[in-house]
């Protein structure tokens, strides 16, 4: 699926302003918010296209590779993977959680699970480069990523070595706040401590008390045979770390094929274009042709016509299930000779004269007699 460009998602200029973009973020996102749309899957998934542009938009590093490159420049930056994360997790990665739980009634975090209890990790996604051969025969990729890891200095806790974190005033330590008063108390997930009912009092000066730092991390990744453009494959537990003991996330990595320069992919079939004379045409020839192992000799009968498909059985790609191979399909085209040797220009007029054909400019041509017929005009 075609990504939209970001700024036309959050609807703002491309001079927008970290404020700008971070108020059309909200305003997005709330109407889009699953609580404002239930059993919306349309709403559901513009929600989360809004928090991917937000994510690229919010981050200055990620957001001038954006406007330079496109989605394309985003490759390896370690983006989140939106579609496969649930609501309450993308509120509480930008921090809006609180926002939100103010005007929707909170306690989404609490639904999730204890706050501060043990959370799974983000999933990351990335993209891998692959040639047609790789599809053919199937490869081991290695791949490089960058993504946020506990940070070793403190193994995660963010806080200074020996430091202790403190409880939270604003919470006193629950990690839920209540609001309002009466009827309409809401309680939603502490601000200040983001539901983990502590506060950093001495931050770690590496991760700057954020317990995470953005590492660069390389994979092996195993493709099988017959993989398809834009087909994830999934890397179980090479995602952001788990929050408080929970689990890591996955990373999914997304099949871009590169164009081969003669082969062009139809399901498993391979199709080659190839030209060939007037004369191989008209007499037969064997012709080479292009395949995924360089180049093999194609028999070509006689009186051929332009347009014409051969199949050459088994020698297109794996199908990822089955196995089966696909075939190979090579459509001719007919190239008319352009500059003829002296020689080469008699045979043909005498052949022509075979055919009994009028061939310009010996024969009175066909516009000499058009010329007759309909007078001097123009
Ligand atoms: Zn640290
Ligand atoms: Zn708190």
């Amino acid at each position: 699926m075609a990504k939209r460009d970001y700024y036309e998602v959050l609807g703002v200029g491309k001079d927008a302003s970290a404020d700008e973009v971070k108020r059309a973020y909200r305003r997005m996102a709330m109407k889009y918010h699953p609580d404002k749309n239930p059993d919306d899957k349309e709403a559901e998934a513009k929600f989360k296209e809004c928090a991917e542009a937000y994510e690229v938009l919010s981050d200055p590093d990620k957001r001038r590779q954006y406007d330079q490159f496109g989605h394309e420049g985003l490759r390896g930056t370690g983006m989140h993977d939106f579609s496969r994360m649930n609501v309450e997790d993308i509120f509480s990665m930008f921090g809006l959680d609180d926002f939100f739980g103010g005007i929707f009634g909170g306690g989404r975090r609490a639904r999730a699970g204890r706050p501060g209890g043990p959370a799974r990790g983000y999933d990351l996604e990335t993209n891998v480069e692959l040639t047609l051969n790789d599809v053919a025969g199937g490869t081991e990729k290695t791949i490089e990523f960058t993504r946020q890891d506990l940070c070793a200095e403190c193994a995660g806790s963010g806080s200074a070595k020996g430091a202790k974190p403190g409880r939270c005033a604003t919470c006193g330590g629950r990690g839920q706040v209540a609001r309002g008063g009466g009827f309409f108390q809401m309680v939603s997930t502490c601000p200040q401590c983001k539901g983990s009912g502590q506060i950093i009092t001495n931050p770690c000066r590496k991760c700057k008390g954020t317990g995470r730092v953005p590492k660069k991390r390389t994979v092996a990744i195993k493709i099988p045979p017959g993989v398809h453009e834009g087909q994830g494959i999934r890397v179980s537990s090479e995602g952001e770390p788990g929050r408080n003991g929970g689990p890591r996330g996955d990373l999914y990595c997304y099949v871009r094929i590169k164009p081969h320069e003669f082969l062009q992919r139809d399901g498993n079939d391979l199709i080659a274009v190839v030209p060939i004379s007037f004369t191989q045409a008209a007499l037969g020839a064997t012709i080479d042709v292009p395949s995924l192992n360089g180049t093999r000799g194609l028999k070509i009968p006689p009186g051929t016509q332009f347009g014409r498909v051969f199949r050459i059985r088994g020698q297109g790609l794996p199908d990822l299930r089955t196995r089966r191979t696909g075939d190979q399909l090579v459509q001719v085209t007919i190239e008319t000779p352009t500059r003829l040797n002296s020689k080469q220009e008699e045979l043909l007029r005498e052949f022509a004269k075979t055919e009994n054909k009028r061939v310009s400019p010996q024969a009175v041509g066909f516009f000499e007699k058009l010329k007759k017929h309909f007078g001097n005009a123009k």
